[in-house]
């Protein structure tokens, strides 16, 4: 039911509740309070506290009132009213500079005031406290609330606030509830002792006691952690089950053939990766991995392993970036150590189009590419292995499927290649556990020799000059530099960012004069960041000003400081990939990261403290999901899916590990939930989650 058909909800109202998210009564049902107040229990005039610091309520009618207007001030004044109690006991109440109320209250209304009384003159008074009207219904009985009362706290909107989402509620739920279809199995829920969802809602919102809106907190988490949970099962079980996988060879002599290509030995973090990786892909059940690892952990020769297995087996291997300079990069550091073979690599971005045809007659035994290997234009003849670099993102993770004909079937089975995603910020363990259900991960650990930390300061704009005078020294050292900067043009706004050319410009001719400085950004054509990059590598320009397309994987080990204009602008995640540029020297050269900030919010100020502290991405990735809390970080807004409300985590880790144990159970059970007992589960699962999961098929 639309809200607009409640009573008391005209369009104004509904507008103001649309801007709220609340469309339907479900909707409304949904609404939780951001938190409850404790109102104290009503007493008597007699029974009121009157220390000034114990607040306290009455219910009363008004036996008299005024206003007092302040002598020589047009405004200003005092209105006072009398109440009387039940009992006939009286209290007199004053609101200072509320003229406002000369037309709310008057003699004869019955009032519940709550607020902190004194003795004055031998009679209780209470100043300024909260009152609303009672109506004659309320207002009938004698003292009706015996003990302390929580009240429900909604988000409020301009011109609609809380107490008039309290009363719409209060209005909905007496007819609203009984509808309320469980879709848990009563077994279930009886099992964990958990409340019915419709006293859930009803808790949520009317809670009688502290325990009883923890006990619907903890029901409504476990609805969405259960959900999801099962969306990943049921997903993965039908993957399993329509999709099959080429099956790679694999043997010593591929795998001495394969690290003959790499530059370096691999770690033994890297080898251990690799050994997982390789005996996924030998079999036909489709891999689905992640690989995470910090900035600079080496991921790229362990997913370039991977897709030279689906070469040896005369198959093709993509790679998909999520940037056309990485992607340029990567094709580049690939093509370079695949020289002198017989591997052909190709680059395929929404620029660059010249591969499309080696890789659909097979000609191209690897691809690089960014998203445009997911167009429909593009058909792979074999592709065996896709590696998904330096992605975050749930969604693209989840719907990533790059196409080839169909002609491959087995048995009616789906063709598929196998997947290996590489994380761009390592995700915590908790929070890896509700977005990957037992998907399943590989982690590098540590850092691949030589590497030397990363010194960190935050200054403030004021020491700009230094920093910059400091970055002279260590240009005229031979050593090279980054300058990033948040925007490409001059924007207005509270604060103006200095655009990549204006600070470059003013770079060049004054602290940097002599020193070779260059920009590139995302604006420019793809020849001229490519020349520009391509200088910087071979050490031809001393300093680049950038903007953020250098997050990802740019790699110039010369390169061993770097400076963050406006850092308080950026993520933490991103800081920490910006910061990941430098620190590659295996000279053992230390690297410094300097970011200027001029942090304006509590959570800014969070940020440059958590980014000053460490340089361990997994401790950055906790404290990331600290301050901006899960659903942020899942992106969940990109990815489709319904957003988190009551879920939390770290703190619902428990729960959430019992919602993955109780999914797994269910779907083993009864994989495209088709008892009874599930109907209504499949329902709701596939209304919330079909389109983001990809569940279409299901039923
Ligand atoms: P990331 O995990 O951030 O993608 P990269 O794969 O770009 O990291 O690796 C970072 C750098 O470390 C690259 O310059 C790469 O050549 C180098 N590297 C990777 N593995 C090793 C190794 N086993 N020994 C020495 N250097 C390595
Ligand atoms: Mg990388």
């Amino acid at each position: 039911t639309p809200v607009a058909e409640l009573p008391g909800v005209g369009r104004a109202r509904a507008g103001k509740l649309r801007r709220l998210g609340v469309l339907t009564v479900t909707d409304l049902l949904r609404y939780g309070p951001m938190r409850y107040e404790t109102e104290a229990a009503e007493a008597g005039v007699q029974g009121l506290p009157t220390d000034g610091k114990t607040a306290g309520a009455v219910r009363g009618v008004i036996v008299a009132c005024r206003w007092v207007p302040s002598m020589g001030f047009g405004k200003k004044g005092r209105f006072e009213a009398t109440l009387k109690d039940a009992d006939g006991f009286t209290l007199s109440l004053t609101w200072f500079n509320a003229g406002y109320l000369r037309d709310r209250l008057h003699p004869a209304m019955t009032l519940r005031v709550r607020g902190k009384a004194k003795m004055f003159a031998g009679y209780p008074q209470m100043a300024n406290p909260k009152w609303e009207v009672l109506d004659e219904a309320q207002a009938g009985g004698g003292v009706d609330e015996a003990s302390d009362r929580l009240r429900p706290v909604y988000a409020a909107t301009e011109g609609l606030a809380s107490s008039a989402i309290e009363r719409l509620i209060d209005g909905v739920l007496p007819w609203a509830l009984p509808q309320v279809v469980d879709p848990l199995p009563a077994t279930l829920v009886k099992h964990h002792e958990m409340p019915a969802l419709a006293d859930a809602v009803r808790m949520l919102h009317r809670p009688a006691t502290a325990d009883e809106h923890r006990a619907a907190r903890r029901r409504l988490a476990f609805n969405e952690l259960l959900l999801l949970q099962l969306g990943i099962a049921v997903r993965r079980a039908e993957v399993e089950q329509r999709c099959v996988a080429p099956a790679l060879r694999h043997s010593d002599a591929i795998d001495r053939h394969i690290r003959e290509r790499f530059p370096f030995e691999l770690t033994p973090t890297q080898s251990a990766a690799v050994a997982e990786i390789a005996s996924d892909l030998s079999r036909d059940r489709p891999m689905n991995r992640m690989l995470q690892g910090d900035v600079g952990a080496g991921k790229t020769v362990v997913a370039l392993y991977a897709m030279l297995m689906a070469v040896a087996d005369r198959r093709q291997g993509a790679l998909m970036a999520p940037t056309e300079l990485l992607a340029e990069q990567h094709h580049a550091s690939i093509t370079r150590m695949l020289e002198g073979s017989n591997v052909r690599v190709a680059l395929l971005t929404g620029q660059q189009r010249d591969g499309l045809d080696a890789v659909t007659d097979g000609s191209a035994d690897l691809v690089v590419g960014t998203h445009a290997l997911l167009s429909a234009s593009v058909a792979f003849k074999d592709l065996a292995v896709v590696v998904i670099d330096e992605q975050h993102r749930f969604g693209v993770m989840q719907r990533a499927r790059l196409r080839q004909p169909t002609e491959g079937e087995n048995n009616g089975r789906e063709r598929v290649p196998h997947t290996l995603v590489m994380t761009a910020t390592p995700i915590p363990r908790s929070l890896s556990l509700t977005l990957l259900g037992d998907l399943d991960h590989t982690t590098l650990t540590g850092k691949p020799p030589g590497r030397s930390p990363i010194e960190n300061r935050v200054v403030p704009p004021e020491k700009a000059d230094e920093v910059y005078g400091y970055l002279r020294k260590r240009v005229a050292r031979g050593e090279q530099a980054y300058v990033v900067v948040p925007t490409i043009e001059t924007s207005g706004g509270e604060k103006k960012l200095e655009s990549v050319q204006a600070i470059a410009k003013r770079l060049s001719e004054k602290h940097l004069a002599g020193f070779r400085v260059a920009t590139v950004h995302g604006r420019l054509k793809r020849e001229t960041r490519q020349r520009t990059m391509e200088r910087f590598r071979r050490g031809e320009v001393d300093v680049l000003v950038a903007t953020t397309v250098i997050e990802v994987g740019v790699d110039v080990p010369n390169a061993t400081v770097m400076v963050i204009e406006n850092a308080e602008r950026f993520g933490l995640a991103q800081l920490h990939q910006l910061r990941g540029r430098v620190g590659r020297a295996s000279s053992g050269g230390r690297s410094l990261c300097v970011f200027i900030a001029e942090p304006t919010t509590d959570d800014a100020a969070e940020r440059m403290a958590a980014i000053a502290k460490t340089n361990d991405g997994f401790k950055i990735a906790e404290a990331d999901l600290a301050i901006r809390g899960m659903g942020e970080i899942l992106g969940t807004r990109q990815s489709g899916l319904p957003p988190m409300r009551h879920a939390a985590i770290p703190g619902d880790t428990d729960l959430l590990r019992q919602a993955q144990r109780d999914a797994k159970a269910i779907v083993a059970a009864d994989p495209t939930l088709d008892r009874k007992e599930h109907r209504t589960l499949r329902r709701v699962l596939l209304r919330q989650y079909g389109a983001a999961l990809g569940l279409g098929d299901v039923g």
